[in-house]
């Protein structure tokens, strides 16, 4: 798959996301205590995250040979540390790829092309995180398969698999596709082009925002809100499944307000849902209004926060949040 293939790297993007949803499903519903390890920083990781990420990658390198370039959240450490996990991690993957996954290939799998240097402005990476919103998945809430590819600091196709998110005609489930041709949901049910919604009036727009509070300042939003004359109450839900929401007209405004002011965010959290949103009418800054730059390795180093809107209501979002943050 050389560079400027672009039918083929959305086909590979879609299939490999796909199928990390059903390793996902099959996992949600047996997930117990002794599945559940624990990362150096606390955060909860499945095997589900494990194995997402082996489908992902081998599902790229059947199509593109395994010299790309990937930076993904999860480390193959984790796997070579307790080889115990393997086997469960080796029977997940082998649900989504149907085709057997050796617990012995696991580590390698994990870690194709792995790179968390910072990439040069020039370079074209694939970014990952196999589970977004882990703790959502744990709670058996919304989580997403979010996979992207960014060429010259910017992302050029985006994949966010929402494998709970319910559908407005009752299915459940849906897999996000964007890049140049625009923006596309797909389901069990068929396809639809992805489209956000201006309500008339700001004041009845919708806002999401995250489910834990210690990842977006709900206060603040809260003060935000007001001061757009926005009464209704926010749309929590984990993960990228937020940019989902906008993209597709189930909310208008996303805001990640910092509750730390030296969290820098990771590039696999927004490069899909970043790219879906925009492609589907939206527009996507930090809290300043900035470009989101995914130029600076494997986080956003010059941008604080995220927003997401339909477009038409943005710079007063960001104005709001200049007056809320008393600049
Ligand atoms: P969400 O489901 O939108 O709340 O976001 C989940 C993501 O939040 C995880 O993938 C983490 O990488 C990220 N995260 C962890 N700590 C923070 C933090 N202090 N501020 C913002 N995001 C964070
Ligand atoms: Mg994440």
């Amino acid at each position: 798959m050389a560079e400027g293939d672009p039918g083929l790297e959305r086909a590979v993007a879609i299939e490999a996301v796909r199928r990390a949803m059903v390793a996902c499903r099959a996992a949600q519903g047996r997930l117990n205590e002794g599945q559940t390890i624990t990362k150096g920083d606390l955060s909860p990781v499945t095997i589900a995250d494990l194995a997402a990420q082996v489908v992902v990658n081998a599902t790229i390198a059947e199509a593109d040979g395994d010299d790309f370039i990937m930076v993904a959240e999860e480390d193959p450490e984790t796997v070579r540390a307790d080889p115990a996990i393997a086997g469960a991690v080796a029977e997940l993957a082998t649900a989504g790829l149907e085709r057997e996954v050796l617990a012995a290939d696991v580590a390698g799998l994990l870690g194709l092309g792995r790179s968390d240097t910072p990439q040069p402005a020039s370079s074209r990476f694939w970014t990952l995180d196999p589970i977004d919103g882990t703790k959502g998945f744990i709670r058996g809430d919304q989580y997403a398969v979010a996979l992207a590819l960014v060429e010259h600091g910017t992302v050029v196709l985006g994949a966010l698999g929402c494998p709970n998110l319910p559908n407005p005609d009752g299915s459940v489930g849906a897999l996000l596709i964007a890049d140049d041709q625009g923006a596309e949901g797909i389901t069990d049910t068929g396809r639809s082009t992805a489209r956000v919604h201006s309500p008339e009036r700001l004041a009845e727009a919708r806002v999401c925002e995250s489910v834990e509070v210690a990842h977006s300042d709900q206060a603040l939003s809260a003060r935000i809100a007001g001061l757009l004359g926005i009464e209704t109450e926010p749309y929590r839900i984990d993960s990228q499944c937020k940019y989902a929401a906008v993209a597709r007209g189930d909310a208008s405004i996303y805001l990640r307000l910092p509750t730390h002011p030296d969290y820098r965010e990771n590039i696999w959290d927004h490069a899909a849902g970043a790219i879906v949103v925009t492609r589907a009418g939206g527009r996507v800054t930090d809290v300043h209004g900035a470009p989101l730059e995914f130029s600076h390795g494997a986080r956003l180093e010059h941008n604080h926060g995220i927003v997401a809107t339909d477009g038409r209501y943005h710079d007063e979002v960001i104005d709001a949040i200049a007056r809320a943050l008393g600049q």
